[in-house]
């Protein structure tokens, strides 16, 4: 858990936490909406912050900024640490700024800290967007689990498009959970590989060979040109006896370069064909669909979690319980059940106590003869 609700960052100022004088929420909406980018970092710190006032307000920007989300092209990029991500969404956000987009760049990335500067999402990495006003480049959240940070990626997505960034790049390192996180988050996924022939795939896994939509044999430029051609062969193949990410979009191989610039023009036109054959049948909005539902679901499941682990009923038998469990004296099975039956009459038990308007029950809720009963 990020632990400082006021992390600053070159984008965002301190909302105002303890006596400051943050945005309000109103002012928040007006600017995000009319595309300050000053406004909407500060927007975005606000979703990125933990402590629970912030929250609130959060959630109320976002709920009226949901109307004006999901106009934007959705597009994921992974790829080994090396593979050129930073150069090739430089390079590719720049075509696509020359060509009247505003593109925002974000990052998933579960093991940056901010302090220690980010590893994606760096300005310093992409040297020319970054200082392009039609652009917005945003460092990954730091710290917190992997699905904390995506969900603040997302909702950092959504105040992007509210802001009129019709183009959202989200990127990735790739090394495993972090690619599935961003496969739910975005459109169309676009994997970056190395001209290196051979089946070491650099270390890529099928599985996340399955998830893309396209893949880049990228550096495709001087003595790596016939390499790349290579690969691109090979990659063709490997592709071929896989199920498509997408049903209906063969996932096709192409070659970049970012430092000529050969190919970026191919690559973008691939993710406008892909929208523009798939998004009248539906399958992108049914794509997005899931991944909200999905989403939801996890929210459900994450607070399902925290509220029962916080239950003091839950606090004070469950190190009894895994200790017994430990011992072998109990089936884990029996002492989950003991632990559920325990709660659920202490739930029973505040519900009276709540109809009965006597304050919160005794032992915030443990009723010895019950809880004892079922702990045992
Ligand atoms: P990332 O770690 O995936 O973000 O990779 P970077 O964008 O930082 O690039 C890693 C290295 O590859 C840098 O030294 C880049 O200059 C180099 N590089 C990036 N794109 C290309 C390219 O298209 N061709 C060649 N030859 N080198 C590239």
């Amino acid at each position: 858990m990020m632990m400082n609700p006021t992390d600053t960052t070159t984008d965002a100022r301190p909302l105002g936490g303890s006596g400051g004088r943050g945005l309000s929420v109103d002012a928040l909406e007006a600017g995000v909406r009319s595309g300050d980018r000053a406004v909407l970092g500060r927007a975005i710190t606000l979703v990125e912050s933990t402590s629970i006032r912030h929250e609130a307000m959060a959630q109320e920007l976002l709920q009226r900024l949901l109307p004006c989300s999901g106009s934007a092209r959705r597009v994921g990029i992974t790829g080994v640490p090396g593979v050129g991500k930073s150069t090739f969404i430089d390079t590719l956000g720049m075509h696509l700024v020359g060509r009247g987009h505003r593109v925002a760049v974000l990052a998933i990335d579960p093991t940056s800290t901010r302090s220690g500067g980010s590893i994606l999402g760096d300005k310093t990495r992409m040297a020319r967007l970054g200082v392009e006003p039609a652009a917005f480049i945003r460092p990954s959240p730091s710290g917190g689990t992997l699905g904390g940070v995506a969900r603040r990626t997302r909702e950092t997505l959504l105040l992007c498009e509210a802001a009129g960034f019709d183009v959202v790049l989200v990127e990735t390192v790739g090394v495993g959970q972090s690619e599935v996180a961003l496969r739910g988050l975005v459109d169309f996924f676009l994997l970056l590989l190395l001209p290196g022939a051979g089946d070491d795939l650099q270390g890529i896994k099928r599985g996340i060979m399955e998830m893309a939509d396209a893949v880049v044999v990228h550096k495709a430029d001087g003595d790596n040109r016939v390499r790349a051609e290579a690969a691109r062969g090979e990659q063709a193949m490997a592709l071929h006896y896989l199920a498509p990410a997408t049903p209906g979009w063969p996932p096709p191989v192409l070659l970049a370069s970012s430092l000529t610039g050969e190919g970026i023009a191919g690559c973008w036109a691939t993710v406008e064909r892909f929208y523009a054959e798939l998004g009248p049948a539906g399958t992108i909005e049914q794509r997005r669909g899931q991944q909200m539902r999905a989403w939801f679901d996890d929210l459900v499941r994450e607070e399902l979690i925290a509220r029962f682990r916080r239950h003091p009923v839950v606090q004070r038998h469950r190190p009894l319980l895994e200790e017994a469990v430990a011992r072998r004296s109990i089936t884990a099975i029996r002492a989950v059940r003991a632990l559920f039956e325990a709660h659920d009459a202490a739930q029973v038990v505040d519900a009276v106590h709540a109809v009965h308007s006597v304050g919160p029950a005794p032992g915030a809720g443990g009723s010895g003869g019950q809880t004892g009963r079922a702990g045992a």
